[in-house]
């Protein structure tokens, strides 16, 4: 198809998703290639992928290992279902998975996403207390302005209002507790917002512990929610918490784990156990679809019974377990053991960190979050005040389009900028993204600041 044809037919037959196609039509883009850190649209234009093509892309586009390892599961076979059988890349990747998640987390149920990935662990959460015979323990505990994915049962437990209250009457309740936000807390000590957040939970398990199945909540950095970081000792209070109250952990990892923050997995900051853990997005280097939710022995024994107890957990995908998926997990894993990965996200995150100091003087950036390669870059209207925009000026995005224009790829949280490079960007990559998006902001903002 011509070049011209590609951007019509983009217009006229896709629905794309998070996205008000009035906008697309106005500014669309048609992605054709891409080469390390780089993507090119149709037009041969290049971009940095800033935003790792949606939190998941590690070691770059086209990086030879994952394609080879691609090709040789292909030269076997591409998929054969889950249901009932076991395949070779499945297996030696849940051992994989086994060996570097949490001590406590011994089995692995794969699915094809992140948001399937929460639906699976809060039916496992909900069955695991039905099979022991707590009927009553049905609830789910979940923090404002979480985020962990679009199904419906995500939805319910998620808490970011601008995507979630249109489907209100669908949802099931949770108890939502306040999550200890930093920036525009009125408290300015980093233990004492800790611990009034978790004083917010005791309350809530105290008093209804007898009805709740299981906590939830992302680890250590709120994504979606608009990068928010956990303040230390939060989770591991959490945790604390739960065990005293008897009550499920479990924590959605789908964006933070596979270095993202720093670390393998971003409990390891606080050395915390879920008993459910949710795995996605980094687990291929960002090339296929496979996610997979990890639980402890404990939690799998109490579904292992005669099949006619009905304990079984009901639950499964076509694709789950996809063969080709698994294999390029291996060798994503691979990459990681050899180059040292984890420490390379360090040292990056470390250089980013003193690089952004050039943004902070900016007079509308009110507030710069930042955990390993985890970026938001929150836009104010007035950061004395840190006053936000009109939401309906959409500063965020229209940054982003600036962005774009100077060549570089994200999507804004509001007018939070997300920079989530991959981990594979050069320090002189990671310099040229923060130049292009000091200049968005710049030219954004002073436009803004002349009309308004
Ligand atoms: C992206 C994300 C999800 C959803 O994953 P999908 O693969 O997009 O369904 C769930 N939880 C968190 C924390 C996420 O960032």
């Amino acid at each position: 198809m011509q070049k011209e044809m590609l951007i019509q037919k983009s217009k006229e037959l896709l629905w794309l998703p998070f996205t008000q196609m009035q906008d697309y039509e106005a500014d669309p883009l048609v992605i054709e290639k891409g080469e390390g850190v780089m993507l090119y649209d149709t037009e041969g234009k290049s971009y940095y992928d800033g935003y790792s093509s949606l939190w998941l892309n590690v070691h770059g586009h086209k990086k030879k290992e994952l394609d080879d390892a691609i090709k040789a599961q292909l030269d076997k076979v591409a998929h054969t279902t889950l249901l009932g059988a076991a395949n070779r890349p499945a297996i030696e990747l849940a051992e994989r998975l086994v060996q570097l998640t949490p001590e406590k987390l011994k089995r692995v149920f794969y699915s094809d996403s992140g948001a399937e990935a929460v639906e699976i662990g809060l039916k496992i959460a909900f069955q695991y207390w039905r099979n022991k015979g707590f009927h009553e323990k049905t609830k789910f505990v979940t923090v404002t302005n979480g985020y962990h994915g679009d199904t419906v049962g995500a939805i319910s437990v998620g808490a970011v209002d601008i995507f979630h209250t249109t489907y209100k009457p669908l949802m099931f309740d949770s108890y939502k507790i306040p999550f200890p936000t930093i920036y525009r807390n009125e408290v300015v000590d980093h233990k004492e917002i800790r611990d009034q957040s978790l004083y917010e939970l005791e309350k809530v398990l105290s008093g209804n512990g007898q009805e709740i199945a299981a906590v939830i909540m992302e680890g250590m950095v709120q994504g979606a929610g608009g990068m928010h970081i956990m303040p230390e000792g939060y989770l591991k209070g959490v945790e604390r918490l739960c065990k005293e109250y008897d009550v499920l952990l479990i924590v959605d990892e789908v964006a933070t784990g596979f270095g993202r923050t720093g670390k393998m997995f971003a409990v390891e900051h606080e050395e915390v156990e879920p008993d459910i853990m949710m795995i996605a997005k980094g687990i291929t280097g960002g090339y296929l679809p496979i996610a997979a939710t990890m639980t402890t022995e404990k939690i799998y024994d109490a579904f292992y019974a005669d099949y006619t107890e009905l304990k079984t957990f009901f639950h499964g995908h076509s694709y789950t377990g996809n063969q080709l998926g698994c294999a390029v997990a291996l060798a994503n894993l691979d990459i990681f053991e050899k180059d040292h990965v984890i420490e390379d996200v360090e040292k990056k995150a470390a250089f980013v960190r003193e690089q952004l100091n050039s943004l902070k003087s900016l007079s509308h950036v009110g507030d710069i979050r930042q955990l390993g390669l985890m970026i938001g870059i929150e836009l104010v209207a007035d950061k004395q005040s840190k006053q936000p925009f009109p939401w309906t000026k959409r500063v965020g995005y229209q940054t982003t389009l600036k962005m774009r224009e100077l060549g570089m790829l994200s999507r804004p949280l509001g007018d939070t900028i997300v920079f989530m490079p991959p981990y594979a960007s050069s320090y002189e990559d990671l310099k040229a993204m923060i130049a292009i998006m000091e200049q968005a902001i710049m030219e954004v903002t002073s436009k803004l600041s002349v009309s308004t």
